[in-house]
């Protein structure tokens, strides 16, 4: 007898949960679903979140539906749309073998008349999210008066997300002698109160030690300096080429800028967040459960719950504010019983918030350091090197092997593995023998420059260039590159950071290639305007400083990046905003910024194509991760204002 069927499960869930795959039931599952089985009871349980929980209310909540009748039976109430649906899901498969039961999912953000009608049609069992669920009773448009359950998923997170008077006004339009299953991973005591105020003797389940990180997780964190934070995100992506993870930012804005940036340097990133519309968020999840996304930058509220298996890595770019929110946090990997890493990117000044959060998950942190580039170098090298071993062959290739072999007949075995090698390697090379080490030190070598997050990159002495051509002249960053690469006829990695405004833009090349930008860009015209461009600073010089907004040149007598913003003509006002553009090399950037969300928006057409012809995949100077990453995957880039 298999463990489920000790449990007491049904035949037909048995089968659905071979389907499923699953051998055993986990700890919270073998302990709830005998019980909820037994009888009609209130049940609060405690366990980790990727502990099955789902399962643990689902598998005894389609037994004891009655399929026949096709009144609405059940409410599950869930604090995402993300999760209603995938709870819906589950649902869906634990009774496919079960004929005749329903389930609706209802969330905001899609049409109400259309849920409404699918329970009309009849739906034994609703999940909803509490906002959109009390709406539905407001119109009238659902009838939970004659339920027999009710079942709270992720009662702590709903009640984190404000839901709680949601939650008390939906569950007082339910009747009394209902039962109620209260799932969390956690007991704060606005759960505590929910289970007093409405349930009644509840059976009490516990897995694992209350508020325990699960123990499948171990946690890491990276000293860095604030400026270096993103560096560091890269470093840990490419020394970990598999890396199949969460990043959490701690603003819609930075995980906007974050996820941007690592699309630019050739990451498969996408951004997930409030301000993106429903579409745009199922796309960028599909995309990651597909895998088609290494790197999810999210904010804590849009991660919330998020059930993707395999994922090797949640990263805090930056911390939560509030730290327990940690625990949310890394729960995203180290699922269903595999091992995940939670890796931190933390400055000095945060280190006292690693102890606080040992103590939370009552697990220690191991320090380390980021990679150096050799080390990535070798890490990269040894994946390719996997990578050609495991692949293979499709022997259509045969046909085109007589052509090939007489290509490469004159190399030795030898020769041919370091030629085939170099192809993909050269560019990690020739990324990171220019790079330093960005571990930080404890002296004061530390060059203050503000410590905004993630706009900040280190120039390594290369020059930045003020140049008055920007997204009114159809640009974006890949097509300035672009051009600038083909005017200026220089090599792929030889233009980067190229930051486009409005009206104008900035980019970087090595010093050796200063003359030829300054004697060829200057001497070009576009569409009958002379292009102009200038050394807009050097890497460090010329200070910026947070209060000084007006000045009109540092002083070093370089200019200041954002006083370029007056020069366009009938600019106005609004221009202004554009003046924090230049934080990228160091600044402040409170304010200002949402004005120029354009450099990175959508692609515009438009007449300029035949003197710029536009870039498909993204290239930057930093080393492209896997295959190129075309842009019917690249999710797209949602505007912001
Ligand atoms: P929780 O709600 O506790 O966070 P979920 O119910 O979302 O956890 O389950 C986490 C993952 O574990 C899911 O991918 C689920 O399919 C898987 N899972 C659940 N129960 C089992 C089981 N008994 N055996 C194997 N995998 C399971
Ligand atoms: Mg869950």
């Amino acid at each position: 007898m298999n463990k489920f069927e000790q449990l007491g499960l049904n035949e037909s869930l048995l089968k659905a949960i071979l389907d499923l795959g699953f051998e055993n039931p986990s700890e919270v599952q073998e302990k709830a679903i005998p019980l909820l089985l037994e009888k009609d009871t209130d049940m609060v349980a405690l366990a980790q979140t990727g502990t099955g929980k789902t399962a643990a209310f689902g598998f005894p909540l389609i037994q004891k539906i009655d399929a026949d009748n096709r009144n609405t039976q059940a409410l599950v109430l869930s604090p995402t749309r993300e999760l209603c649906l995938q709870i819906t899901n589950e649902l869906k498969n634990y009774s496919k073998y079960e004929k005749g039961i329903n389930v609706v999912a209802v969330y905001g953000g899609a049409s109400i008349t259309e849920q409404a009608r699918d329970i009309k049609r009849g739906a034994q069992i609703i999940v909803a999210t509490p906002g959109r669920m009390q709406d539905m009773i407001n119109r009238g448009l659902v009838n939970i008066k004659n339920i027999d359950y009710c079942i709270l998923d992720e009662a702590d997170e709903m009640l984190n997300m404000g839901f709680y008077e949601d939650i008390v006004s939906i569950l007082s339009d339910t009747p009394d002698e209902k039962s109620t299953w209260l799932f969390s991973a956690t007991m704060p005591q606005e759960v505590a109160r929910i289970a007093k105020q409405f349930m009644t003797d509840p059976l009490e389940i516990t897995v694992g030690t209350k508020n325990s990180g699960s123990s499948t997780v171990s946690h890491e964190f990276y000293l860095v300096n604030a400026r270096d934070r993103y560096e560091a995100l890269k470093r840990l992506a490419d020394a970990n080429p598999d890396i199949f993870s969460v990043v959490f930012c701690r603003t819609k804005r930075d995980t906007q800028a974050i996820a941007e940036k690592l699309i630019e340097d050739g990451y498969s990133a996408a951004a997930l967040h409030g301000d993106l519309s429903q579409a745009q968020r199922d796309g960028v999840m599909k995309s990651f459960r597909g895998r088609q996304i290494q790197m999810l930058v999210a904010t804590d509220v849009a991660a919330r719950g998020i059930d993707v298996d395999n994922v090797t890595h949640v990263v805090n770019y930056q911390l939560p504010d509030e730290i327990e929110t940690y625990n949310h946090r890394s729960g995203r990997t180290g699922r269903a019983g595999k091992l995940g890493t939670s890796i931190v990117i933390v400055t000095k000044s945060e280190l006292r918030k690693i102890s606080s959060i040992e103590r939370i998950i009552k697990q220690k942190f191991e320090e380390k350091t980021i990679p150096s580039g050799i080390e990535i170098c070798e890490i990269q090298l040894l994946h390719l090197a996997n990578k050609i071993k495991d692949t293979e062959v499709d022997h259509e290739i045969d046909n085109y092997l007589p052509a090939i072999n007489n290509v490469l007949e004159d190399l030795s075995k030898e020769e041919l593995i370091k030629k085939m090698v170099s192809v993909e390697f050269n560019r990690f090379i020739a990324y990171y023998k220019k790079n330093r080490d960005i571990s930080a030190q404890s002296s004061g070598e530390r060059r203050e420059r503000g410590d905004s997050e993630g706009r900040e990159f280190n120039n390594n002495g290369a020059v930045r260039y003020f140049v008055n051509i920007g997204s009114r002249d159809n640009f974006d960053w890949m097509s300035l590159k672009d051009y600038l690469k083909e005017t200026l006829d220089l090599g792929r990695d030889d233009v980067f950071k190229v930051d486009v405004k409005e009206g104008f833009s900035f980019f970087n090349t090595d010093p050796q290639h200063t003359d030829k930008v300054m004697d060829v860009l200057n001497n070009v015209q576009l569409e009958g305007r002379r292009i102009n461009v200038e050394i807009s600073k050097n890497d460090g010089g010329g200070r910026r400083d947070h209060n000084n907004r007006g000045g009109g040149r540092s002083s070093g007598g370089q200019r200041r990046e954002g006083n370029f913003a007056p020069r366009r003509e009938g600019s106005g006002g609004g221009f202004r905003s554009d003046r924090n553009s230049g934080s990228r090399d160091g600044g402040s950037r409170e304010g200002g910024f949402r004005g120029d969300r354009n450099s990175s928006g959508p692609k515009r057409e438009g007449g300029f194509r035949s003197s710029a012809p536009r870039s498909e995949g993204g290239s930057d100077r930093a080393p492209r991760r896997s295959e190129n990453f075309g842009d019917s995957s690249r999710p797209r880039r949602p505007r912001r204002d």
